[in-house]
Parts: structure tokens; C-alpha cells; sequence
């Protein structure tokens, strides 16, 4: 059964104590024959910021990535911004896989609430953004499903438990 790893940009992939590292994440889940797509809150004044992060991670992964991205504003009351999670739902249906087989990975707890309101699995790459921000973040009623020290870790963990 294909599986799809929906990625947080910001802490989990880029802008990382090792980015490289994290990069060659992507192609762990290819390789496992995983789904990947990125699912980033971006506030308007950073949005020219995206053209560079897309080409990086489209040359990381060796292929184009769906991008699924909340232009709104956090008092725009969207249902897009994470932790809300409209844009873990419209990746999975695109992808067309069951919400059972979808993953998502990310450092701060918006993304574990976002995957928890829809009912798919979770994971916390730690690194360094959940130890300085995860305190005066929303918290989840339940932890994620799995920590892992970095998206690296997490891309081995679970091609291979799912292989
Ligand atoms: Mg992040
Ligand atoms: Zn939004």
C-alpha cells in the first residue's frame, strides 16, 4: 500500500541545524516508495522566499513535490493555516491515499494537532525548534505518534517499518 509523507517546510526540512541532512530525507522516502508533499504556513511578506526553497527540495528529491501552502494570516480565521488542517486533507485526497497511510512530520505542535483533527499519524522531528518554541505553543490532548531527532531519522524509521 503506498504511503504519503506530508512535510512541514520551515524547521523540518529547511532552515534545520543541517539542512543537507534533512534534504536527504526526501529521497529516503522515494526510495521507499513513499508519497512526499509539503504542507508550510507561510505569512505573504515571505512568499518570494518559496521559489528558492522549491527548487532546492525539487533538486533534492530528483522530481517536482505538491506544495500545499497558507497564505492567510493567522487572524484570517482560514482553514488552511496549521494547526487547522486543511492543507494535510487536500494532499491526501490529491495523492489518493487512505487517511490511514498519511503521515505527517513537522516541528512544532500545529502540525501534530493539524494531523490529530483529521485522525492520520504524527510525527515530531525535535530538532531544536520544538525545544525553544514548543512550551508557549498550543498543545496537543495527545502526543505524537512518534519523536524522531530529525527528519533523516524519521524517513529510515518509517520506510522501514512500512516496507
Ligand atoms: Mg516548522
Ligand atoms: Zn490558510
Amino acid at each position: 500500500m503506498p504511503h504519503l509523507a506530508i512535510l512541514d517546510l520551515d524547521g523540518t526540512i529547511l532552515g534545520t541545524p543541517d539542512d543537507d541532512r534533512a534534504l536527504s530525507a526526501l529521497r529516503v522516502f522515494l526510495a521507499g516508495g513513499w508519497h512526499i508533499a509539503i504542507a508550510t504556513n507561510q505569512p505573504a511578506r515571505v512568499r518570494s522566499d518559496l521559489c528558492a526553497a522549491r527548487v532546492i527540495i525539487a533538486e533534492a528529491a530528483g522530481r517536482d513535490v505538491p506544495w500545499y501552502i497558507c497564505n492567510h494570516d493567522i487572524g484570517d480565521g482560514c482553514d488552511c493555516r496549521k494547526p487547522q488542517p486543511g492543507l494535510l486533507k487536500c494532499a491526501i485526497d490529491d495523492c489518493g491515499v487512505p487517511a490511514i497511510s498519511a503521515w505527517m512530520i513537522g516541528d512544532k505542535w500545529s502540525d501534530m494537532l493539524a494531523a490529530q483533527r483529521i485522525g492520520i499519524h504524527c510525527c515530531l522531528v525535535e530538532w531544536f525548534g520544538y525545544r525553544r518554541a514548543g512550551r508557549t505553543q498550543m498543545q496537543p490532548t495527545k502526543p505524537p505518534d512518534v519523536y524522531c531527532r530529525d527528519l533523516l531519522v524519521a524517513a529510515e524509521l518509517l520506510t522501514g517499518v512500512y516496507t
